[in-house]
């Protein structure tokens, strides 16, 4: 009934919100097919890792970045390259309170987690929180949207009450790399602990940058008594 209202005195656009083309009937406002084909899905060889896409050249199954860190997540399963189209998509979703994206963007990550050989041995998803402040600035947690996606389509529980951030972190991308795990660092806690001891759990976050945040909240969660920890993401980037 809101939702009817609101449409009346807010009728949706009737161009995509990206490319700004006129939508056909084939569309899923407000990102038209064309544009979501443009999103660039991440291909083999890819870092075994983090997921990251790997050089042709690149010699080994590890990169870079990864070879120099450990980390307290096992592996990163991630959708796409943070660019192009995908990264217009995650600004909308994130700024723009488009978040009905959170919907065809977790079912195309929920499919990337089925690829993973590891993906029947989890047991919870635990989406990565936004401190309240922010939540309260944006009324949802994307990532917590694409978590709740996943879990519905993959009958995994998803639980929003374990993993908190008491820290106010600039946003990642923000931050010089140097200064990234110092950023982070202390930012979260665990609450309701039974609900994570000795278990497998997924991380999901929309991108994965350094994996600095990841690697605290994994951390956080080992500290509680988490057995493996992995993570998903709806793009990786550098
Ligand atoms: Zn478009
Ligand atoms: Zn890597």
């Amino acid at each position: 009934m809101l939702g009817k209202l609101v449409d009346l005195l807010y009728p949706p656009s009737p161009y995509c919100s990206i490319c700004g083309e006129h939508y056909t009937k084939w569309d899923q406002p407000p990102v038209c097919r064309y544009c979501w084909e443009e999103v660039i899905k991440i291909r083999e060889p890819v870092c075994r890792i983090c997921g990251k896409p790997l050089g042709l050249t690149h010699k080994g199954t590890i990169c870079t970045q990864c070879q120099r860190h450990t980390y307290h997540f096992k592996k990163n399963c991630a959708l796409g390259a943070y660019d192009g189209a995908l990264r217009e998509i995650l600004h909308l979703l994130k700024y723009k309170n488009k978040k009905q994206l959170a919907v065809p963007l977790g079912e195309l990550l929920a499919e990337r987690v089925t690829e993973q050989p590891w993906s029947t041995a989890v047991q919870a998803i635990i989406p990565v929180p936004l401190h309240w402040q922010r939540y309260g600035q944006r009324g949802y947690n994307q990532a917590a949207l694409l978590a709740q996606e996943i879990g519905r389509l993959l009958h995994i529980t998803v639980c929003e009450d374990v993993l908190y951030r008491y820290k106010r972190t600039r946003p990642q991308s923000k931050v010089i790399h140097d200064q990234r795990f110092q950023n982070v660092r202390n930012a979260f806690r665990v609450k309701n602990k039974q609900k994570v001891f000795q278990k497998t759990l997924l991380l999901v976050d929309d991108i994965y940058t350094t994996g600095m945040t990841l690697n605290e909240c994994a951390g956080v969660l080992k500290a509680a008594g988490s057995d493996s920890i992995y993570s998903a993401t709806v793009a990786i980037g550098c």
